[in-house]
């Protein structure tokens, strides 16, 4: 799954929600998140975001990691 870290928060900009083909990505209060057992690792969102958030997440470094689990808490409340 791709997953979106802490550059989104308060920035929201949606270009990647909008053009997910899946329709995956989902707004929450302060950031987008991208659900993950829906995203298809297509890799569109990506280079969409003009903050640089979204990264695969075998990608995720040091505290990007702590976004899968941010996630995955904001999908189970839903
Ligand atoms: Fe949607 Fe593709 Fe991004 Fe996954 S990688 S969130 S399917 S645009």
């Amino acid at each position: 799954t791709y997953v979106i870290t802490d550059a989104c928060v308060d920035v929201n900009d949606r270009n990647c929600l909008t053009q997910c083909p899946v329709d995956c990505i989902y707004e929450g209060d302060r950031m987008l998140y991208i659900h993950p057992d829906e995203c298809i690792d297509c890799g569109a969102c990506e280079p969409l975001c003009p903050v640089n958030a979204i990264f695969y997440e075998d990608d995720l470094h040091g505290d990007g990691r702590a976004y899968l689990t941010v996630a995955a808490e904001f999908f189970a409340q839903t």
